[in-house]
């Protein structure tokens, strides 16, 4: 199947034709939509609309084959079966999930091969977005476990080596993201998920930001768990997905509990469902789940090859127009090591928050900030930094426009040539 031109591409995004002067390289924080995919959350809301899973009519049944179809399609997109993937708000709240269940298992509260006790130890980095960092923090505050991490060096990496020198034998949970949303850095996640297994620990795999741009087989990666976002990849917000090896799944305590959990109910107690149902309590994000499933067909559609070779060719043009600007430091791998398609960087004696307001000023959307990973920024040494990112609708005209207003930055605060 030849690839589609990015212009091509681009059309099929109202939101960018809406603004053609824009300039959109925030796409690690959140992506645009394609028509395909606002046309079938409309066109189930319009015609297809019921509550899933409950009752027996005619319209409830439509709504959950739509409902659980959606589930078959982020499951073949990863490469899981249907009943490893369990509905969440976003990534965030399926780290929480993971998180709170170990929690409640640690409280007796179900399955006892979860438990913690005082003196395990959850190992994560240094580099972690803090939905992967604060959730380890209050499982090991209520179960007296140690949290420890691997740290970073001066451009925000971590080495497997590190990571090795940590891990032992009361290494419980070994949880790190996939690609960093900071440095853009892509984490050996077999080596990773080996070491961990050697030593008998569960993985968490933050796979927020490799999700969406590379072809991804949950089961192959050798990590036990996995957390994405639908709004990172072309879907609504409102949904994510954490997925898990069927038979953790079926015995981690629900961290929320309530309606459509459960198979029987006394006023002491209750059973719960095998996963998916067991962690989807109360209604669910139907529409939302039916958006997600038809951007999941929309990048099928583009292909994987395709998008990969075109974020790499992006990915260039980011790192050459952040790395030749005089004056501009490149956080993350050094220019032609792997990465994934972002770019932080630091302009020197301008704020990253002033370097946001001037590119703004031209049109260009980044991100300035920590990007939820104040530890990580603390080891650069600064507050916050800017980030370009780019995904299928990048075009090398958006990058250009970025690298001539990049140049001129530090002319303008005053900040030298
Ligand atoms: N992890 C990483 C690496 C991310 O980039 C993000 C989003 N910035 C998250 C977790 C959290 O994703 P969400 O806000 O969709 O829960």
């Amino acid at each position: 199947q030849a690839a589609r031109r990015v212009g091509d591409i681009r059309a099929d995004f109202p939101l960018l034709s809406a603004h053609p002067d824009r300039v959109y390289l925030d796409s690690a924080a959140t992506s645009q939509r394609p028509e395909a995919v606002i046309a079938a959350e409309t066109a189930f809301v319009r015609e297809s609309y019921a509550a899933v899973h409950r009752g027996s009519s005619v319209a409830t049944g439509e709504a959950t084959i739509a409902f659980e179809s959606a589930r078959e399609t982020i499951a073949a997109f990863v490469g899981a079966a249907p009943n490893e993937i369990v509905w969440t708000e976003n990534a965030t709240d399926a780290l929480n999930i993971v998180a709170l269940g170990i929690s409640d298992a640690s409280l007796g509260l179900g399955a006892e091969r979860f438990a913690l006790k005082p003196g395990d130890e959850v190992l994560i980095t240094e580099a972690e977005h803090h939905a992967n960092l604060i959730p380890w923090q209050r499982l090991v505050a209520r179960t007296g476990a140690t949290l420890r991490w691997v740290p970073v060096d001066e451009h925000g990496e971590w080495s497997i080596d590190a990571l090795r020198e940590r891990v032992g034998p009361r290494t419980r949970i070994v949880a790190f993201a996939h690609v960093s949303n900071v440095t853009g850095s892509i984490a050996p996640v077999a080596d990773v998920a080996e070491i961990a297994r050697g030593s008998g620990a569960l993985t968490v795999l933050d796979a927020c930001q490799s999700v969406p741009h590379r072809q991804i087989d949950v089961g192959a990666l050798g990590v036990d768990f996995a957390a994405f976002s639908s709004h990172k990849m072309l879907g609504p917000t409102g949904i994510g997905a954490l997925w898990g090896r069927a038979e953790l799944l079926d015995e981690l305590p629900p961290a929320r509990t309530g309606g459509s959990t459960i198979t029987t109910v006394t006023m002491e107690k209750s059973e719960f469902l095998p996963s998916p149902q067991r962690f989807e309590a109360g209604t669910q994000p139907v529409s939302q789940a039916v958006g997600f499933a038809a951007a999941a067909d929309y990048l099928t559609a583009l292909g994987h090859d395709a998008i990969g070779a075109h974020e790499e060719q992006m990915t260039g043009l980011l790192v050459e127009a952040v790395d030749a600007t005089p004056g501009v430091t490149l956080v993350g791998p050094r220019p032609g090591k792997p990465r994934a398609s972002l770019a932080s960087f630091i302009v020197d004696g301008v704020h990253a928050h002033d370097v946001g307001q001037f590119l703004d000023d031209r049109g260009i959307t980044v991100r300035t900030g920590h990007h939820c990973a104040q530890p990580l920024h603390r080891r650069l040494g600064v507050a916050a930094t800017a980030r370009a990112s780019a995904y299928v609708y990048t075009t090398p005209e958006d990058i250009e426009r970025f690298r001539v207003a990049l140049s001129e930055v530090r002319g303008f605060f005053g900040a030298g040539g």
